[in-house]
């Protein structure tokens, strides 16, 4: 072995090795041309290495002049691999030029093995021995040049254009990796290229005594593309690793989120899943997904809607946003919302959708359950957006309305207003809106509703603001009180008739007096009559002792009559009517009714009635009974008192905004630890009571906003408060 054979061996099988590498890449990855085209150049080197070491050791002319004709094949496979990699690895550059440098260089070669020598030489007569590192070479003495040795020239000159062109086209996208390539690649290629022509056509023209080096040219521009490339392998490497780490991201932010993230490739058909969808959708892990295998995942009462979905989005909707639910293997249902977007090829064909789905079967679960509830609320709920038009309504709306929903929904809740509410309504909205805080509406009126047959009905509204991210709405709660005011209209009319029952039994009580207040007037009339007529019997009658007879009967019988007027009025079943009305009268009025009984009790009646006391407003009778009912329950509380013991004191003050009436006994006294118990319905002490005198007494003084109360006295006997406001509020 000498230098010259190690050299040129090891330049040789630098490049065989590099070519091995690049065809094995671009063995396992097909699109990487640009590798098969630096495989092509540096297989062509090792051809050229191979020739120059065969020149150099060649003694015959003939033969060296063969082997200069052969090198043109391994050189047109480097020109051709470069000229082709910066194509590919540039993106750039004149394609004009690129064909027709490579063009050129085919016809050179054509040129080259019909000349009778080569291109360079049509003959080699002699050559010459010279040494190279110590080793004795061959080199060209005499030849005759072949005149096609110019396109040679020719072809080397295209070569350089396109690569400066094309270097320079990459220098200008200015990105440093652009340039890079460009300084890198571009750069080498020229120089070299530029060595490799320059020391061949001086050696071709017999201008310099020279083996071909032309190898080791080439190798510097192989070099640098390799260089070049292995940054791109590396750059390759960490964008993967890059790219791994970022899709892990994604891996794991999906499903932290519990996403499914999905692509469905249209013209293949086939749909790529992560791992976590598969399980979502219950599909296995290698189980292939295609459209089909996908819709049969889904609820069959889904499937259509989901098919028309897809088919919109692929016929140009672009976006696929759709709730539905699929079904796993155990039958369990879940529900799924989905969201893609469609990309499109130039011809506008649906190339693959990409998207995310969300297990949102809780969501809708808990969803499902508010609705449940709102829809079994048992009062109507509304809810009502900024403009008063309603956005929702329960099961409930349509039965206290009698709309259906889709009636209701969208339109003003005015219609559900009798006409005469409609006016104030905007008003009392902005007023809601000032200040919007739960309440109920319109309160201390009667608020009505208006059916779809126009029939009105009472309600009861509540009002609660809600502010979404839709904007702020109003829920109504409308409650139909038809059944609880027909219920309190019977109480009432239960109350007043036990009312009048008692009233009834009070006066029942009072027979003595009663009788006495028609007999006494009736004897004075019966006793007046007949002294008339004995007087009319007389010869001479006493005309004006007549007259003043007849004055009398005409006063008893008024008398009378005043007095079954009283009764009349105390026996009416009649309404609560609310007048003026002032307690001395209703006192007087009632000792006048029980005047003979108490007589007959031997009760003696005191009184101490405040001549200034006001009116109040109340109903007379319901009165009347109240201070009845006190009377008599004290002659009862007094009849076992010894006989001229049986004081009863009846007076009246006017006290700060009220006036107050007070019946002080000295009987028995209440009954002990009970004091409260006596104004509870059929509570009664006595063999013959009924109990509910005191309790309805209490009742008619609630609904006239007053008090009724009982105290001990200190000595003997009760004292029965009964007090009134003087401006009275409304009674109902
Ligand atoms: P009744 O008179 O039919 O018993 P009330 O409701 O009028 O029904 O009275 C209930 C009870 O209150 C009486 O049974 C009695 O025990 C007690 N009570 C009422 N008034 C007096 C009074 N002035 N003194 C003592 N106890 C009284």
């Amino acid at each position: 072995m000498n230098w010259v054979t190690i050299v040129w061996s090891l330049a040789a099988g630098a490049c065989l090795t590099l070519a091995v590498m690049h065809s094995l890449i671009w063995l396992r990855d097909r699109t990487l041309y640009a590798h098969l085209a630096f495989a092509f150049a540096a297989i062509g080197t090792v051809g050229v290495a191979f020739c120059e070491l065969l020149t150099m050791f060649e003694t015959d002319p003939k033969a060296y002049l063969a082997i200069l004709r052969w090198a043109h094949l391994p050189t047109l496979s480097i020109l051709l691999g470069l000229a082709y990699f910066v194509r590919l690895y540039f993106q750039t550059g004149w394609l004009l030029l690129f064909y027709l440098a490579v063009g050129t260089r085919l016809g050179m070669v054509v040129v080259n093995f019909q000349s009778p020598g080569n291109i360079s030489f049509l003959e080699i007569q002699t050559l010459k021995s010279t040494t190279l590192w110590g080793q004795s070479i061959h080199v060209i003495d005499r030849a005759i040049q072949n005149p096609w040795q110019a396109l040679l020239l020719v072809n080397v000159i295209l070569f350089l254009v396109y690569f400066i062109q094309a270097s320079l086209a990459l220098w200008k996208r200015k990105d440093r990796e652009s340039r890079r390539r460009s300084g890198v690649v571009g750069g080498s290629l020229v120089l070299f290229l530029l060595l490799a022509a320059g020391h061949s056509s001086l050696i071709n023209r017999q201008l310099i005594e020279s083996p071909f080096l032309i190898t080791f040219s080439f190798m510097a521009i192989l070099a640098a593309m390799a260089y070049q490339l292995s940054r791109d392998v590396v750059d390759a490497a960490r964008l993967a690793r890059d790219l791994n780490e970022s899709q892990e991201q994604m891996t794991l932010a999906a499903s932290a989120a519990k996403l499914a993230l999905w692509r469905w490739d249209v013209p293949q058909n086939d749909i790529w899943v992560m791992p976590a969808g598969r399980s979502m959708y219950g599909v296995s892990a290698h189980e292939k997904v295609s459209i089909e295998r996908f819709l049969e995942t889904v609820h069959p009462e889904d499937r259509d809607a989901v098919r028309q979905s897809l088919q919109e989005t692929m016929a140009g909707k672009e976006t696929f946003d759709h709730d539905y639910r699929i079904i796993l293997s155990q039958g369990q249902i879940r529900w799924i919302t989905a969201k893609g977007k469609m990309e499109f090829a130039a011809d506008g064909s649906a190339l693959s959708l990409r998207g995310v789905s969300k297990d949102v079967t809780d969501r809708f679960q808990a969803e499902e359950r508010s609705r449940l509830v709102v829809e079994a609320a048992p009062y109507a709920m509304i809810m009502v957006n900024d403009s008063s038009k309603m956005v929702m309504v329960n099961q409930q709306t349509e039965r206290t309305f009698g709309y259906t929903r889709a009636e209701l929904i969208g339109h003003s809740l005015e219609i559900l207003m009798p006409e005469r509410f409609r006016a104030a309504h905007g008003e009392l909205q902005s007023t809601f809106h000032q200040s919007p805080t739960a309440r109920m509406m319109g309160e201390g009126r009667e608020l009505s509703g208006l059916r779809k047959d126009g029939v009105e009905i009472p309600i009861e509204v509540g009002l609660t603001p809600i502010v979404t991210t839709e904007g702020r709405f109003v829920l109504a709660s409308v409650s139909d009180i038809s059944e609880r005011k027909r219920l309190e209209i019977e109480a009432r009319n239960q109350r007043d008739e036990l009312t009048h029952l008692s009233r009834v039994s009070s006066l029942g009580l009072l027979s003595g007096s009663l009788a006495h207040e028609i007999n006494q007037p009736l004897g004075i009339i019966l006793a007046n009559a007949q002294a008339a007529q004995r007087m009319l019997r007389s010869e001479s009658p006493d005309l004006p002792e007549l007259r003043d007879i007849l004055d009398d009967i005409v006063g008893e019988d008024l008398r009378a009559g005043e007095a079954i007027k009283r009764l009349r009025a105390l026996l009416k079943r009649g309404q609560t009517q609310l007048l003026p009305v002032n307690l001395n009268e209703i006192v007087k009025d009632i000792l006048r009714l029980t005047q003979s009984d108490l007589i007959r009790q031997g009760v003696s009646v005191s009184m101490d009635l405040d001549p200034t006391l006001p009116a109040t407003s109340g109903d007379y009778v319901q009165l009347q009974q109240v201070v009845l009912n006190l009377i008599l329950n004290a002659c009862d509380a007094m009849a076992e008192n010894p006989e001229k013991a049986r004081p009863l004191h009846l007076s009246t003050q006017h006290l700060n905004g009220s006036v107050r009436l007070s019946v002080q006994d000295h009987g028995c006294g209440l009954p002990v630890d009970l004091e409260e118990r006596i104004f509870q319905p059929f509570f009664t002490t006595k063999e013959q009571g009924l109990g509910i005198g005191l309790s309805i007494s209490r009742s008619i003084i609630a609904a006239h906003h007053g008090q009724l109360w009982a105290e001990r006295n200190p000595d003997h006997g009760t004292t029965f408060h009964l007090e009134l406001r003087v401006d009275s509020p409304q009674n109902t």
